[in-house]
This record gives structure tokens, C-alpha cells and sequence, in this order.
């Protein structure tokens, strides 16, 4: 094979812990995560020279070794030997900079391309343990679907499909910093800490109402105060009827989950019209069977 083309998904965390600060400067997090049927395209093709050629319809992006799909391509070449390069189409669809894992699951998404390409015969687990090597959540962008992440995020546990529901997102024109948020997280006796053991289970009893009551993140302690306009998204989405209302990651996006397709359609509108500079995307979980 030559060629393919891949869907690389985006995420959402419907809970979000911070544990602890390791020595190392990781942090040990404890989230629930979640596939959204939002995706980028990727084209990929093998190609006799040794390069790594990206090509993306988003001009801010960098296409040079800054590019977490060109860093992911060295890792691979390095680490196997490969001869010649990859040319990479990226048609981005996912916000950047949002908390939605859009340069993580570019980055699992050419470890899954190059495997094939390359018939590298390499496992899941495998192109996991290397995914890690590139950024914390990318592990959880090879697996996909409901899972919970622990660890830095290498510690994987798949879980049941979420129960059917809509999930409409609204990210803010403004860009948020995942090394900013983290590193001003303060955690101590105050921070509200989400019930994600308790959550993982209902998600395991098919109990969507359990999930939406346990819905929390803990990096909110740190980007509301500092850009209070999440707080103005969070507060629209549960007045235009979201039955939960959650900030995605490190942020700003947010998110409300809908049980009634209608209703969710209705809020999207009225999102667009009370934020006309933002982005509202309206999306359902994207399932994987286990
Ligand atoms: P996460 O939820 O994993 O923290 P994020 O949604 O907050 O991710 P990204 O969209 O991955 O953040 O982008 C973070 C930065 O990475 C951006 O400033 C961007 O310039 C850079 N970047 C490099 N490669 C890519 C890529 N392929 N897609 C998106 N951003 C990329």
C-alpha cells in the first residue's frame, strides 16, 4: 500500500482529575474521555525522498518539524529504520488550541498510517507505548472510544459506549495554553476533586444520568477565573436547556450534553446567535464496540 486516508477523532473529557504533581513535572490524572464524532482528514502517502512534507488548509498551523504529525513521522523513521518519507494532507475540522486532543489524534492517527504503509505489524499496545513518547493523550487517541485514562495518561481502561445522547460544543474565540493552566493548578484541600471512580461505573451501568451528576473538571479552577467568558459559555449552554455543561480539557471549549436531538439543534442556534465569534459545533459520542 501506498496510500490512505485516515479520520483522526476529536475528544472530549466528560471528568477530569489531577491527582499529583510527580517529581518529573508530569501530572497523574484520573479522566473520563470521550470520542466526538468530529474529525480531521488525513491523506497519507509514502514517498521516495527523506523528507516529511505536510500539507494543511489551516495556514497558522506549522508545517515544519513543529508539527506534531512531522515529529511523529521522525519518531517512527527513527525508530524503525524506515526508508524514504511521508507526504501528509491534513485537512483540519477540530479547533486548535481547545482542549480537544486536535494535535494528539494527528499524531495516533500517522502512528496508525505509517504502521500500515510501512507494514510495520506493530500491535495497538505498541503504537500506544510509542504515542506516549509524543504527547499524553496520544495513547488514548489510538484506542478511541469511552475510556478512562490514568497515569499520564498512559494507563488505559476501555470502557461501554456511552448511552445515546447529542454533545453540542461552543469554544470561545480566544486560545488557551495546556502548560499555562497546568502549571498555575494549585492543589490543595479546597480543590474539587470529580467522582471519576464513581462516574467510570456509571458509565458501566448505562446510567447517562449518573454521568452528567458527576461531571467535573478540575482545570476550570484555573482558565475561568482567567478568562471568565468559559463561564459566560457554560452558564448559555445550561440556560438553552444542556442537561450537563462541562469545560473540554485544559480549554476554553465547552460542552453540554442533550438527550433530545431537537433541543440541542435549538441551543446551537441560539449559542451562534449570542456568540457570533465563536465556534459551536453540534456532534454525538463516537463509539467504539468493546
Ligand atoms: P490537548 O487537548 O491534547 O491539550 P489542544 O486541543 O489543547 O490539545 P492542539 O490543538 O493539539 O491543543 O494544539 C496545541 C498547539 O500545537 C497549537 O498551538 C498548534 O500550533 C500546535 N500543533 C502542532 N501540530 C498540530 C496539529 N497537527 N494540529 C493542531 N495543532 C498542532
Amino acid at each position: 500500500m501506498r496510500s490512505c486516508n485516515l479520520k483522526a477523532y476529536a475528544k472530549i473529557n466528560l471528568g477530569l482529575d489531577v491527582l499529583r504533581r510527580r517529581e518529573d513535572g508530569y501530572h497523574e490524572v484520573s479522566m473520563i474521555m470521550q470520542t466526538v464524532n468530529l474529525y480531521d482528514n488525513l491523506y497519507i502517502k509514502r514517498i521516495e525522498k527523506e523528507d516529511i512534507i505536510i500539507n494543511c488548509n489551516r495556514r497558522y498551523l506549522p508545517t515544519n518539524e513543529n508539527n506534531i504529525i512531522h515529529k511523529t513521522a521522525t519518531l517512527l523513521k527513527k525508530e524503525y529504520n524506515l526508508p524514504g518519507g511521508i507526504f501528509v494532507d491534513l485537512k483540519k475540522n477540530i479547533p486548535v488550541a481547545a482542549g480537544m486532543a486536535g494535535g494528539s489524534t494527528d499524531a495516533a492517527a500517522v502512528l496508525v498510517g505509517m504502521n500500515r504503509l510501512f507494514d510495520l505489524g506493530l500491535s495497538g499496545e505498541r503504537l500506544m507505548e510509542l504515542g506516549v513518547m509524543i504527547g499524553a493523550d496520544v495513547p488514548y487517541c489510538v484506542m478511541r472510544g469511552t475510556a478512562l485514562s490514568e497515569g499520564i495518561g498512559e494507563r488505559l481502561t476501555g470502557l461501554p459506549a456511552l448511552p445515546p445522547c447529542y454533545i453540542l460544543i461552543a469554544k470561545p474565540e480566544i486560545s488557551v495554553s495546556t502548560g499555562f493552566v497546568y502549571k498555575n493548578l494549585v492543589l490543595n484541600e479546597d480543590t474539587p476533586h470529580p467522582d471519576i471512580p464513581g462516574m467510570a461505573e456509571a458509565i458501566r451501568q448505562g446510567d447517562l444520568e449518573g454521568v452528567i451528576s458527576r461531571m467535573g473538571n478540575v482545570l476550570e479552577t484555573v482558565t475561568i477565573p482567567d478568562y471568565p467568558i468559559v463561564k459566560d459559555y457554560k452558564d448559555a449552554l445550561a440556560s438553552y436547556g444542556a442537561e450537563g455543561v462541562l469545560m473540554s480539557g485544559s480549554g476554553p471549549t465547552v460542552f453540554g450534553i442533550f438527550t433530545s436531538k431537537e433541543r440541542g439543534y435549538e441551543a446551537a442556534d441560539l449559542m451562534k446567535e449570542r456568540f457570533p465569534r465563536g465556534t459551536v459545533i453540534f456532534t454525538r459520542p463516537f463509539s467504539i464496540n468493546r
